[in-house]
């Protein structure tokens, strides 16, 4: 209830939840009482969450922030949200997002720009943005996102929240919407890393319907939390401190190192080299990927149709043009011509080779030291619009978080402070694979 109030008060202004459906909340809730009169709730029983509304939950309307799919109600659960369900969790409602996630800003979402609660000229990022306000304003304790290619750390750095994308495969795909399948993962977005952890251990774990989904051991991500970091080693990549880091944020991520000295840490340099590629590799793969997940929107067996059409083939077509924004399109062109005949080799070919090399620069670097830091986003939140009409530019805002996707490594972001203008800054935390439970320690114990 409390929940509930606070985003009637605050959502029409922030505008984070695409969709809120009290009753639905509330019999979850009253479900979640049951279960704890009854003996049988968890740790996580009657906490309200939000779902990025990415995630398939049935029954509730599940629009990925597209026109598509803007009358699709999921038949079925994610699995994430199945989870979810299954400890007791309430969900509080759908958060906006980018348009298929598509985006740095939340400005191409077709339910319209979130704002971001510190700062209500200023983008909240994206493109779990509506997630990252949700957290920030206390709309809800905590959310899920998702993470292509920085979504659930830009915007968690932006918002100053915390939130980690896990190891590729340690949460199941099923039920989320593809945007770039080998790149695509879920996770927790909260005030803290301990609530992240508590989140995590819901949201993890093997799920046969997802073929890259892992079998692994369960984990309780929380155990390691209390650990001293005396003797961690810290890698700073020089890359990541070069030109086009903002002043302020240098200085907020130098401070917070400064802290980590403090709790006993050692800092060594290390180098990323092939990271100034990771933007041109992600922006061939990640298209391509997307415009082959994105063939399924067809006008046929659901979400939009043009109102009115010819023949079959001008039904898909102005189905596709009036269904689709234009971030969208851009990307299924630059996907369809990489992966033409005749263009194949020359780009998406030439581009999986230079993930491997990224990937390589990271297992190096992780020879050297535990957990590499650095900054999240080059820059605090930027204005609304600012870059709304400069692509490159917003891709850009995902010069260091992209390399830990295209390599699968599972990276956070936690705030550290403020810049000039008194928005956010977020320090990114790079883990070794399935390190999480350890990059978790590492950031509650600065929390
Ligand atoms: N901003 C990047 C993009 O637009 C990453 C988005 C994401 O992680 N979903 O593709």
């Amino acid at each position: 209830e409390l929940f509930l109030a606070r985003i009637e008060a605050h959502n029409p202004e922030l505008n984070a939840f695409i969709t809120v459906d009290r009753e639905k909340s509330l019999a979850q809730a009253d479900a979640a009482d049951n279960l704890l009169a009854t003996g049988g709730a968890g740790p996580l029983t009657g906490i309200p969450v939000a779902q990025k509304d990415i995630f398939c939950a049935k029954g509730w309307l599940t629009t990925c922030g597209s026109k598509m799919l803007a009358n699709f109600v999921a038949p079925y659960d994610a699995h994430v949200v199945e989870r979810m369900n299954a400890a007791g969790i309430v969900n509080l409602g759908k958060t906006n997002m980018d348009e298929f996630a598509m985006g740095s800003s939340n400005e191409t979402s077709y339910f319209g720009k979130v704002k971001n609660p510190w700062d209500r000229a200023a983008v909240p990022g994206g493109s779990s943005g509506g997630s990252a306000a949700a957290v920030a304003a206390r709309l809800a304790p905590a959310a899920t996102g998702t993470d292509t290619g920085g979504s659930i750390r830009q915007p968690a750095a932006l918002c100053g929240i915390t939130g980690i994308k896990p190891t590729y495969g340690v949460v199941s795909r099923y039920g989320m919407i593809a945007f770039a399948s080998s790149l695509d993962q879920g996770g927790p977005m909260a005030k803290s890393a301990e609530d992240c952890a508590l989140l995590l251990n819901v949201m993890a774990g093997f799920d046969p319907r997802d073929s890259t989904s892992l079998d692994r051991p369960a984990e309780d991500y929380t155990r390691l939390l209390e650990q001293p970091l005396v003797g961690l080693r810290i890698g700073l990549p020089k890359e990541y401190f070069a030109e086009g880091l903002a002043p302020d944020v240098a200085a907020a991520v130098e401070a917070a190192i400064a802290e980590y000295k403090k709790l006993g840490a050692e800092v060594v340099e290390v180098s990323l080299p092939n990271t100034r590629l990771s933007i041109p590799v992600y922006y061939v793969l990640a298209p391509a990927e997307a415009s082959s997940n994105l063939a399924r929107y067809d006008g046929v067996r659901y979400g939009y149709r043009a109102p009115a059409y010819d023949d079959l083939m001008d039904m898909y077509k102005k189905t596709r043009a009036q269904g689709f924004g234009s971030e969208v399109k851009r990307r299924i062109l630059i996907g369809t011509y990489v992966l033409s005949a005749g263009y194949y080799d020359a780009y998406y070919l030439k581009a999986q080779k230079l993930r491997r090399l990224i990937a390589q620069d990271f297992s190096e670097a992780f020879q050297r030291c535990d957990v590499i830091m650095g900054p999240t986003s080059p820059t605090p939140a930027f204005d609304l619009g600012e870059k709304a009409d400069d692509p490159v530019a917003m891709y850009l805002s995902d010069i260091y978080t992209i390399a830990v996707n295209l390599a699968g490594l599972p990276g956070m972001s936690i705030p550290v402070g403020f810049g000039s203008k008194g928005r956010p800054v977020g320090l990114q935390i790079i883990g070794n694979y399935f390190s999480e439970a350890k990059m978790l320690n590492v950031a509650h114990q600065y929390q």
